[in-house]
């Protein structure tokens, strides 16, 4: 079969790899120009040396299917352990560790996130730059041979015997939106429709010369900030260098306020957070993300469209949980199903 996948985040990827391998013609449509979504990084310096994560920091495994995959990973050196603790800050001060949370090895990545989805890229025909804005269903019985038609951004279409949407569920169902005559893609519709996500704003900074602390992450409780990633404890970034993730509240309640103005908030509380010396760092930027978490998921490892003659299915993060495990656990388990069920096409 020719699948399209909308997406080339984590769990389009993963879907894509699986089909490929086992000998279905993959095409992935990437609306940016990088793999990865949300595993993301911004390079930074006159020659692009300083790299900061801005998407997801870290990765947490612990289901065995994707502890499996962090391990393909770090066996090509794209992931290393990072710490089994971070520090903790509350009203009260810093602490070394946090003073609930158990001890548990979390990885990072030490030439940027971006190499995850770089590395998920070689098996399948990635298009980047190609936003896909409408998607049709051909009636059965059509003179066209294949069911589905892709309709990108730059009026390029892409014919398709199979479509799977891996996107955020807002843009799913924006997307599905396109179809909605079709009785299938509407119930699919209504569903994905019910997922909302929370915003994230998200600082980078460098120090200069500044000392590198010694500590890797700080979950903070505070008003604005929710955590700070020691950048520099990943890679030598020649300078010291932090990204700092607001909290939730924050970022929900500043999804509509000018973006510098949110850059400077979060430098000054960045020195309440760590001293003076943070309030003032030699550069900044800021990032906002739409759709960062997924405020609610669906109870299932996937969706798919009942009309066997036109395969439709939709994937990513919010199907049982919020991360990348779950963009992972979705890709891979909606492949699997699909090589059962079509196995002869
Ligand atoms: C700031 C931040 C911090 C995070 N921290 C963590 C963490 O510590 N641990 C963790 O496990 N997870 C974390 N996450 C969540 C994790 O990054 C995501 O759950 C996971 O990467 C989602 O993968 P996905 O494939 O479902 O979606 P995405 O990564 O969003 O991929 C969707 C892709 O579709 C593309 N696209 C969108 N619309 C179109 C279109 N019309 N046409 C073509 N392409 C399109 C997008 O450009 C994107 O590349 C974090 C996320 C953010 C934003």
């Amino acid at each position: 079969m020719r699948i399209g996948i909308v997406g080339a985040g984590l769990a389009g990827l993963t879907a894509g790899r699986l089909l490929a391998q086992n000998g279905h013609e993959v095409i992935v449509l990437e609306k940016s120009r990088g793999y990865g979504g949300r595993l993301a990084t911004r390079y930074f310096g006159d020659n692009k040396q300083i790299k900061l994560d801005h998407g997801s920091p870290l990765v947490a495994p612990d289901q065995a299917d994707f502890a499996a995959f962090i391990d393909e990973l770090t066996a090509k050196n794209i992931l290393k352990p990072w710490t089994d603790s971070f520090s903790f800050y509350n009203e009260e001060g810093m602490f070394d560790e946090h003073p609930s949370r158990e001890k548990k090895m979390v990885y990072m990545a030490p030439n940027g996130m971006n190499k995850i989805g770089e590395y998920m890229s070689r098996w399948v025909d990635v298009r980047l730059n190609t936003k896909v804005s409408g998607i049709t269903m051909v009636a059965p019985g059509a003179r066209k041979k294949r069911p589905w038609i892709l309709n990108m951004a730059n009026i390029s279409v892409l014919e398709t015997d199979a479509l799977i949407i891996a996107l955020p569920a807002v843009q799913a169902a924006g997307l599905l939106q396109t179809a909605q005559d079709e009785t299938p893609v509407r119930s699919l519709h209504m569903k994905v429709s019910a997922v909302q996500y929370d915003p994230g704003f998200t600082l980078m900074a460098g120090f200069g010369a500044h000392e590198t602390p010694d500590w890797k992450g700080i979950a903070c409780q505070h008003p604005v900030l929710g955590f700070i990633s020691n950048e520099s404890s990943k890679r030598d970034n020649k300078e010291l260098t932090l990204v700092v993730h607001a909290n939730k509240s924050f970022s929900t309640g500043h999804r509509n306020t000018d973006k510098d103005l949110v850059r400077r908030e979060m430098i000054t509380a960045l020195g309440q957070v760590l001293g003076d010396w943070a309030a003032m760092p030699e550069w900044s930027d800021i990032h906002f993300w739409r759709y960062a978490f997924p405020s609610r998921n669906i109870d299932a490892p996937f969706l798919e469209s009942t009309q066997q003659q036109a395969p439709l299915a939709i994937i990513g993060d919010y199907f049982q949980g919020n991360s990348m495990q779950a963009a992972y656990v979705s890709g891979k388990k909606l492949a699997e199903h699909w090589l059962t069920q079509f196995a002869n096409r």
